[in-house]
């Protein structure tokens, strides 16, 4: 199948071919004719299989097709400011030979953006991509122009709903027109997201491309160390290697940060990334990691999902994620379309159980490195053993279970 068998207008293939997108992928294939349809419909697909685009033209070609002057008429619905400003870059690539105009609106900034975001809510963009808080504030003011809205889109349902984003969501949805088409998208299908698409969708198609499996691509390996040996051990891995793009993932802002301070105190290339940073700093940062003027991002799960970066040769995990999703999403930074990718796993005493529990979602063992012996001496993996009873994070009859349903906020607030 060809990007030409969709029948999109010639200023949006051109569009799409200097984006050097030359075949769809399946979740495009899938979702693409059924959106030009006009049908609901309801996508996951594991990270890196070309969500965005799935909705991004087929939504383009038909306001092209049916061009209202001044109408908001897509508004796509996202849970970061990051992703927010990635979608509409991807946009405006696609667009660029088009006449369709967008505009991210999202929170930090000062009043003048604000302005900005007003003025083009008020001159009707024709796709506006938002996270939650900030739509709401400008639909306090009466200026947004949703009465010719025909799409909403709402990409990575699954992390808007672990953070706390359902209520938003369902009071953007009551200044939309009621015929409408709704798309939306996840990584991931739990059962909260299941009955937001019940509450949200009309007669949806569902399209699940495969499970939220990390692609084959991906080497995985990990090493089973004391917590002290975590430290001297990624400062290993990482010097003198000449790595041009490594994200390691930490669970919380706290490590993060020390591990920031330790890789610049080495002399890395490195920078930590959390939420205790601007919104200005984080886009500096990820636009000098993006060009190489940066090696290593350390960041908190604000990153794992969503945020795509090309050729990210090496994800290490320097804290064991909470969720199997997690370490899914974060080791899907690598890999992305045709390169392959290596990701590293450290697992401390206390984090076996949940790495095993990790193992039982992927389906297979991690290949455990040995250390090496200027290390010392190292524990052995026994995840069943080695359970942290203490750490609050392990509930009642979750073992080795899929999804995510009773994540909570708690996990985020942390990034
Ligand atoms: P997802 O939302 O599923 O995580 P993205 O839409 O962010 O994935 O796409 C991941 C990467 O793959 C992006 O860099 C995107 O430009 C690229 N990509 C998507 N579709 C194609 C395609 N058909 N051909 C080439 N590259 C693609
Ligand atoms: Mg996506």
């Amino acid at each position: 199948m060809d990007f030409s068998d969709f029948g999109f207008d010639p200023d949006l293939m051109e569009g799409i071919s200097a984006m050097g997108f030359e075949k769809p992928t399946p979740i495009q294939e899938q979702a693409i004719p059924a959106i030009l349809e006009g049908k609901d419909i309801i996508g996951s697909a594991q990270t890196g299989t070309g969500k965005t685009a799935a909705f991004l033209l087929p939504v383009i070609q038909n306001i092209i097709a049916s061009r209202e002057a001044d109408k908001t008429r897509a508004l796509v619905i996202v849970p970061t400011r990051e992703l927010a400003q990635q979608i509409d870059q991807q946009m405006e690539g696609f667009s660029y030979f088009t006449p369709v105009s967008s505009i991210a609106v999202y929170g930090g900034g000062d009043g003048t953006i604000f302005a900005q975001e007003k003025k083009a809510l008020n001159e009707g963009t024709e796709i506006v991509i938002c996270t939650p808080g900030r739509m709401i504030a400008h639909l306090h003011n009466n200026y947004v122009k949703f009465d010719s809205l025909k799409y909403l889109i709402l990409d990575e349902a699954d992390r808007m709903l672990d953070m706390g984003f359902h209520e938003d969501i369902m009071k953007i949805i009551k200044y939309l027109p009621k015929q409408r088409q709704n798309l939306m998208f996840a990584a991931t299908m739990p059962n909260d997201i299941r009955k937001l698409a019940r509450h949200v969708l009309h007669q949806p198609l569902e399209l699940n491309i495969a499970t939220s499996k990390p692609a084959e691509k991906i080497l995985q390996v990990a090493y089973v160390v004391y917590e002290t040996q975590k430290l001297p051990l990624v400062t290993h891995l990482l010097k003198g290697r000449d790595l041009k793009s490594v994200i390691v993932f930490c669970s919380t802002k706290l490590s993060a940060k020390q591990l920031g301070r330790q890789l610049k105190r080495v002399g890395l290339k490195a920078q930590d990334i959390h939420s205790d940073l601007s919104q200005k700093e984080r886009e500096e940062i990820m636009l000098d990691f993006r060009n190489r003027k940066l090696n290593i991002l350390v960041a908190t799960d604000l990153l794992s999902r969503g945020i795509d970066v090309d050729n990210i040769e090496l994800i290490i995990n320097y804290d064991v994620p909470h969720e199997g999703e997690d370490y899914i999403h974060r080791i899907g930074r690598t890999a992305r379309a045709e390169s392959d990718g290596v990701a590293i796993t450290l697992i401390s005493q206390k984090e076996q159980f949940k790495f095993g529990r990790i193992e039982k979602l992927l389906e297979k063992e991690v290949t455990k490195s040995s250390v090496p012996e200027e290390f010392g001496d190292t524990p052995v993996y026994e995840p069943s053993k080695n359970r942290d009873r203490g750490s609050g994070n392990f509930r009642g009859g979750r073992k080795g279970k899929r999804g995510g349903n009773n994540r909570g906020k708690g996990n985020y607030k942390n990034s």
